[in-house]
């Protein structure tokens, strides 16, 4: 199509010449076939700039019908690993109903729940390849990091998340290898404490051999429930489904009403009324700006993984003006945490999956900065990974989640309820104005 356009706007302009050409045959007709081909030129100018928008929205078009169909077929398989869900745990009641013993029923529904817990890696895989669920990356970290003399015993762990409440999740997880954290937490993770914060929680480290030791982390995060909805999670106690982040989809939506500029403003100044979701906006705009991002074409995960960027930067930053690397030894994680919970947190059959993907990770040992390859530390066994996750949820000791034979665990729906929304979750889930509803 785009080639016949072309070829009629050259044809066009051809005519035109030589219209003119023949019509003002005179004794002027040097001045005139110069009128004639200036003018052609122009013509020719703007076929070509025709031509060339043409291409764009045909490009466009077909990022945007790829990106559909790529939606589509993670959806469709998000469903169907909820179905298989639904079935393996049927399957067990029905094996058991025909007279299998019940540990024997549960071993071929645990198969059939690995499917469909694999399924769902599959699924956040497809919008973030690194997705790791969180008690394999917590494992690869905590034994690549013993591998270099840090441990929780030696070393104080900064972790820098979204206040979100269901980030708890991954804080569990990382407390349970190096205790109580120093918690730099903002509104989608940005850093607002300052090389004064970060020595505040530096200063509180372990000393091994007269040396100081920390560990980094730092995730910003994102829904996607176990519907594929991108931004969606399910609350306890809560009607319906709400946002994750909140902070960054407010900053998509304001990117989006008024373009990056009207965004910038000059690094240091913010919203006294607002000033961590004003600081978290203008620096991602700036941030986004540098990059040439056209913020019509951003959505909740792209504007995500720019905020996972954003914000190592600055906590690269924060660290060059708060740590001596005579004094300290270091390492940084980075990433994004990412809540695959059930759409519906009141159906039992419908695990709740957590997962984080693989940023930077680097140590400073004596100031020298070495990579850490997180996917290149071997997973441990689907049982060791059930042992060491309960780990994270001992104070919570209602772990009913079913034994998968796979990397990906479900985390414990009681766990996940008691702490995200109380002491109450495992019993019912209490909704405003409605009878209780059995869980
Ligand atoms: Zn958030």
């Amino acid at each position: 199509m785009l080639a016949n356009l072309h070829h009629a706007a050259k044809t066009t302009t051809k005519n035109i010449v030589t219209k003119h050409t023949i019509q003002y045959s005179n004794p002027n007709k040097e001045v005139l076939e110069v009128g004639a081909i200036s003018w052609a030129a122009h013509i020719n100018a703007r076929g070509d700039k025709m031509v060339k928008e043409l291409q764009s929205q045909q490009q466009s078009l077909a990022a945007q019908l790829q990106q559909q169909q790529a939606n589509m077929n993670a959806a469709l398989k998000a469903q169907q690993a909820q179905l298989q869900s639904e079935q393996s745990q049927q399957l067990a009641r029905a094996l058991e109903g025909k007279g299998m013993a019940p540990a024997d029923a549960a071993k071929v529904a645990a198969e059939a729940q690995s499917t469909s817990l694999e399924e769902r890696a599959r699924a956040v895989q497809h919008f973030f390849p690194t997705a790791l669920p969180v008690d394999d990356y917590m494992n690869r970290v905590e034994v690549a990091l013993a591998g270099m003399g840090f441990t929780g015993d030696n070393t104080i762990a900064m972790s820098n998340l979204c206040r979100d409440e269901s980030c708890m999740i991954l804080e569990d997880k990382i407390e349970s290898v190096f205790g109580a954290c120093f918690s730099t937490h903002g509104l989608g993770a940005v850093l607002t404490c300052g090389s004064i914060g970060i020595k505040a929680g530096l200063s509180h480290s372990p000393v091994v051999g007269g040396k100081e030791q920390y560990v980094f982390f730092s995730f910003p995060h994102i829904a996607i429930d176990s519907a594929n909805e991108i931004g969606k999670i399910s609350r306890p106690n809560r009607p319906g489904s709400s946002s994750a982040c909140g902070a960054l989809c407010a900053c998509l939506a304001d990117f989006q009403k008024d373009g990056l500029e009207a965004n910038c403003r000059v690094p240091g100044v913010h919203d006294a009324e607002n000033p961590e979701y004003s600081i978290l906006k203008q620096r991602l705009a700036r941030q986004l700006r540098s990059e040439g991002c056209d913020p019509s074409k951003l959505d909740l995960v792209s504007i995500t993984q720019a905020a996972e960027r954003t914000i190592t930067n600055d906590l690269e930053h924060l660290i060059s003006q708060a740590v001596d690397t005579s004094k300290a030894n270091y390492a940084v994680f980075t990433g994004v945490q990412v809540h695959n919970w059930a759409a519906d947190l009141t159906n039992r059959s419908i695990p709740s999956l957590e997962f984080v993907t693989v940023g930077k990770s680097y140590s400073v040992i004596n100031g020298q900065k070495a990579p850490i390859d997180i996917m290149k530390v071997p997973a441990l066994a689907p049982r060791q990974l059930r042992l060491l996750g309960s780990v994270s949820e001992e104070q919570h000791p209602d772990n009913d989640a079913p034994a998968a034979d796979t990397t990906v665990q479900e985390i414990p729906r009681g766990y996940l309820l008691r702490r995200v929304g109380g002491s109450a979750g495992t019993r019912y889930v209490q909704l405003p104005g409605s009878e209780p509803v059995k869980a």
